[in-house]
């Protein structure tokens, strides 16, 4: 079994996989092709957000739009304790200083309790200026935006979707990438819609924005670029990746709804013995993660390496919380609680994901769980 099974999705559609990259070859248009220009329209229509900008990685795109808002030195920038690097790794980048948040522990996104007293204690006890909430789609799941954008509004913040994870995510019918001020994704092969190397975008309704953001990505530049009117990035998707990405668009939703399905027959079977991922009324997840939780960390450690001598891979998303990472030591806030994101560090094992799972392969993967977690009753 694969954890995510990226070999079957190319054997399932090669044909028309193989005749988009070829005709990529015979044009020789690698960089900046005419499929980026249709990828970006597409990706445009399916998020209903007016600008999708695309540039080299998630990485990038949400550095592209720290440096859009002109957020530096002095800005605060709030950050989930409970997410991958990047979201907070590009705060310092920008010369800013990222804030770790708790998070929920229902949804695992970032926690509306912890975000408020987070923003009041940078106002209260330190010099920085509140700017920038990073909201993340951790797992898949959209975060919790009608309340994310009354704190927004409230203390006169941005709001910057970290999409990554959530793109084909939904909250009733507004899709993933529509909620933040500026949204960014990544098309890394193993997120919810990946290509065949690296690549990622950004949206906004904003056309300031959408302009400014144009130029950053291309060497800030002017008219053209050869005329240079900021300092930019080189930050481009390949066309070879648009390629890819246009095809694999045509079936992706086909692709989330049998993720959902796989979800929800995890739910169903494990959620009496494990806690699992409450995905809120009305809110539709792309299941980026299935992470299910154990009460600590041996019993953890156990589930994985039962399932582990059953040929199902397993991983740990993830270890270490962002305010305990070496690189971000002399960010944190020690007044802060992060109890939450601890434990679920602890304890938490994500399961195998993705569209190919058979039925038996479903089943097989509860039976392992059940068995390990009765014996242990
Ligand atoms: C993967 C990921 C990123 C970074 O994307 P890259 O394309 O690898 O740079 C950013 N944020 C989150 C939450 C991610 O999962």
């Amino acid at each position: 079994m694969e954890f995510r099974d990226l070999k079957q999705q190319y054997q399932l559609h090669k044909t028309e996989i193989d005749t988009a990259i070829q005709s990529v070859l015979t044009r020789a248009d690698f960089i900046g092709g005419g499929n980026v220009r249709q990828l970006e329209s597409e990706l445009g229509d399916y998020t209903g957000v007016k600008h999708c900008i695309t540039c080299a990685n998630g990485t990038d795109a949400l550095q592209l739009a720290l440096m859009t808002w002109e957020i530096g030195k002095g800005d605060a920038v709030f950050v989930p304790d409970f997410t991958f690097f990047s979201s907070g790794e590009v705060v310092p980048l920008v010369g800013a200083a990222p804030v770790f948040v708790d998070i929920d522990k229902n949804t695992y996104n970032i926690s509306i309790q912890s975000l408020e007293h987070a923003i009041q204690y940078v106002i209260e006890k330190t010099d920085l200026t509140p700017r920038v909430i990073i909201a993340v789609d951790l797992f898949g799941q959209p975060a919790d935006f009608d309340r994310i954008k009354q704190i927004a509004k409230k203390h006169n913040l941005l709001i910057l979707e970290d999409a990554a994870q959530g793109f084909g995510g939904r909250i009733g019918e507004r899709k993933a990438c529509s909620f933040g001020d500026i949204a960014t994704t990544s098309f890394f092969p193993a997120k919810p819609l990946g290509c065949y190397g690296d690549g990622g975008a950004v949206f906004t309704d904003n056309d300031a924005w959408a302009a400014l953001l144009r130029s950053y990505k291309v060497h800030g530049k002017g008219t053209d670029k050869y005329d240079n009117v900021r300092i930019g990035m080189n930050s481009r998707l390949d066309t070879l990746q648009a390629a890819v990405l246009l095809k694999k668009l045509q079936f992706f939703d086909s692709e989330i709804e049998r993720c959902n399905w796989v979800a929800t027959e995890y739910t169903k079977y494990l959620s009496e013995i494990v806690r699992v991922a409450d995905v809120k009324e009305g809110v539709y997840s792309s299941w980026a993660q299935y992470t299910v939780c154990f009460k600590n960390r041996t019993e953890r450690e156990a589930a994985a390496k039962a399932l582990k001598e059953n040929g199902i891979p397993t991983a740990v998303y993830y270890k270490k919380p962002m305010h305990m990472q070496a690189a971000f030591k002399e960010y944190v806030m020690k007044d802060l609680d992060y109890s939450v994101t601890q434990q679920i560090c602890d304890s938490c094992l994500s399961l195998p994901m993705h569209p190919y799972l058979s039925q038996d392969d479903v089943q097989n993967v509860i039976k392992i769980i059940r068995q390990i977690q009765e014996e242990r009753i």
